[in-house]
C-alpha cells in the first residue's frame, strides 16, 4: 500500500471517534474528498454524504456506499471522591481485555490519559484470579488529583483505547477501530479511484493517450456515486437508517469488517473459512440482494482479485440490516474484510485486502448499466411486461433522488455545508474551522495528523 494512503488510514484509526461522538473522523472524510465530491453533506446524527455525480446520472443506478465511523468505546459514569473513574461500555467491550490498557479519556477541553488499573496478582486471592472483573467494578485512573478530574471530567464524556496504527508482519496491519474506518478508508478510495477515471474519460480525445484513458475511463461512475459515512452503527446501525433515507440510493453496499476465522480456536465448522489476505468477503444471505451479489461477484472475477464468499443466514449486525428495509426496499450487498480480534485494541486485517476491496467495489461502480434490475427474479429486461416494469421502477426512484437531492441541496447551500464543486472554498473553510475546534481533542493524535498533512492531498492518487 501507498505511504500516502497508509498515512490516511492511520489518520482515520487514529481521530478519537467513539460512538456519538464521531466529528473528527467525519472532518478528516470530509476534508480529504472536497477537492473531488460534488456535493458533501453532513446531517443532525452526524453521518456524511458524498457525492461523485455520474457521467449518465438520468440513466444509471445511484449507488451509495456505507461505512461506519464510530468505534467502540466507554462512556464515563462516576467519578469518586477520590478521583477514580467509573465506566460503562459504549458498544461491544469485552471486559476481559481491559485490564492493564491504556485509555484515552475525550473531555470538553482536551484528551487525558487514562489507565486501567488491575490489582497485583500477589494481591488477588486464587479464586479471584480465575474470573474477569465486571465492567462496574473497574476503574480509570487518571493520575490527577481528584479536585483536578472533577474540573476537567463531565459524566458522559467518552472514552477509547489509548493505542494506534502499526504495520507488522507480512503486509497486516494492527489497530484499534479497522471496525470500521478501514471500510471508511475503502470508500473514500473508491471515490478517488472513480474520480480520476471520470478525470481519464474527459481528457480521452484520442492520440497517444487514448489507450490509457480508455482504461481508466472503465473506473469512472455513470451513475451517481454516494459515500455514506455512518455514525452510531454500534449501537443499531443507526446513522445508516437515517443516510439511507435521505440519500436514497438505487442500490447500496455496506462496507464492513467480518470475523477471520483463521488463527487457533474459532470453529471452522461454525463460523466458516475466512482468511486475512484471501481477498474481501461477500455475503450471501437474505439480508443481501441476490442480484447485488451476484454483481460482486461478477466485478470480482472480472477484476481478477481473490474473493471469498460468507454465509449470513440472518439478518447481519452491519450497516446493510438498515440499509435493505429502509422505504420500499433498498437492493443492498455487503463487503467485509477479513479481521481477526475484533472489538479488541488489537484488530488485524491484511492491508492487500483492503487493496483489493477498493477495486471490487470500483469495478461494480463502474459497470453498472441502465438495464441493472435488483428485483430477484425479474433479472432480464428483454419481455415487454419486465422491462415497462423496471423502466417504471427506475424513473421513479430517479424522480425521487431528484427532488430531494434539490431539497437537499438548497437546505445545505443555506447552511454553509455544502460543497466541494461550485463551492469549495467555503467547504474547506469549514472544515477547517472544525479542525481548529477539534485541536485539542486530537493533540495526542498530532503524529497522525501531521503525516496526513504531509501526504500529497491530490484526492486522485493513483492506482492501489
Ligand atoms: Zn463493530
Amino acid at each position: 500500500m501507498k505511504q500516502k494512503h497508509v498515512a490516511l488510514l492511520k489518520a482515520l484509526l487514529e481521530a478519537p471517534s467513539p460512538t456519538g461522538c464521531e466529528m473528527a473522523a467525519a472532518n478528516i472524510v470530509r476534508s480529504h474528498l472536497a477537492p473531488i465530491a460534488d456535493e458533501i453533506a453532513t446531517d443532525s446524527m452526524g453521518s456524511v454524504q458524498v457525492r461523485l455525480n455520474g457521467s449518465d446520472r438520468e440513466a444509471v443506478p445511484a449507488v451509495m456506499l456505507a461505512a461506519h465511523m464510530d468505534e467502540i468505546g466507554l462512556m464515563v459514569t462516576y467519578i469518586s471522591d477520590d478521583g477514580f473513574l467509573s465506566v460503562s461500555a459504549v458498544g461491544g467491550v469485552d471486559a476481559a481485555i481491559l485490564p492493564g490498557m491504556r485509555m484515552d479519556v475525550h473531555t470538553q477541553s482536551k484528551t487525558l490519559r487514562g489507565v486501567v488499573g488491575r490489582k497485583p496478582i500477589h494481591l488477588i486471592d486464587a479464586d479471584e484470579r480465575k474470573t474477569v472483573t465486571p465492567l462496574d467494578k473497574m476503574v480509570i485512573d487518571l493520575g490527577l488529583p481528584a479536585d483536578e478530574v472533577k474540573k476537567l471530567v463531565r459524566i458522559g464524556d467518552e472514552i477509547t483505547f489509548g493505542v494506534g496504527f502499526e504495520e507488522f508482519g507480512a503486509d497486516m496491519a494492527v489497530s484499534r477501530a479497522f471496525d470500521d474506518k478501514c471500510g471508511v478508508w475503502v470508500a473514500m478510495r473508491v471515490m478517488e479511484k472513480l474520480a480520476k477515471g471520470k478525470r481519464g474519460s474527459k481528457g480521452a480525445a484520442g492520440g497517444a493517450g487514448a489507450a490509457k484513458s480508455s482504461r481508466v475511463q472503465g473506473r469512472a461512475n455513470k451513475g451517481d456515486f454516494i459515500i455514506a459515512a455512518t455514525t452510531q452503527e454500534e449501537i443499531g446501525t443507526r446513522g445508516a437508517m437515517t443516510s439511507a433515507y435521505s440519500v436514497c440510493p438505487d442500490v447500496a453496499i455496506a462496507f464492513d469488517v467480518t470475523h477471520a476465522t483463521d488463527y487457533p480456536g474459532i470453529e471452522k465448522t461454525k463460523y466458516g473459512n475466512i482468511v486475512c489476505g484471501g481477498g474481501p468477503v461477500i455475503a450471501r444471505g437474505p439480508n443481501i440482494n441476490p442480484v447485488v451479489f451476484d454483481l460482486l461477484v461478477a466485478a470480482a472475477e472480472r477484476e481478477g482479485i481473490p474473493y471469498q464468499i460468507e454465509a449470513e443466514p440472518g439478518v447481519t449486525g452491519t450497516d446493510a440490516r438498515a440499509i435493505q428495509v429502509t422505504r420500499g426496499g433498498i437492493p443492498c450487498g455487503l463487503i467485509s474484510v477479513p479481521l481477526r480480534y475484533m472489538h479488541t485494541p488489537t484488530e488485524v486485517v491484511c492491508l492487500s485486502d483492503l487493496n483489493n476491496a477498493v477495486r471490487l467495489i470500483a469495478r461494480f461502480v463502474s459497470d453498472l448499466d441502465e438495464n441493472a434490475c435488483f428485483v430477484p427474479g425479474i433479472v432480464s429486461t428483454s419481455s415487454d411486461f419486465q422491462e415497462k416494469d423496471v423502466i417504471n421502477m427506475t424513473e421513479t426512484s430517479k424522480q425521487q433522488v431528484q427532488e430531494k437531492h434539490d431539497k437537499a441541496y438548497e437546505q445545505a447551500t443555506k447552511d454553509g455545508m455544502v460543497a466541494a464543486g461550485e463551492r469549495g472554498l467555503d467547504a474547506s473553510a469549514g472544515a477547517e474551522k472544525e479542525a481548529l475546534a477539534m485541536d485539542d481533542v486530537t493533540t495526542v493524535y498530532e503524529p497522525a495528523a501531521e503525516a496526513l498533512e504531509k501526504t500529497e492531498i491530490d484526492g486522485i492518487g493513483k492506482e492501489v
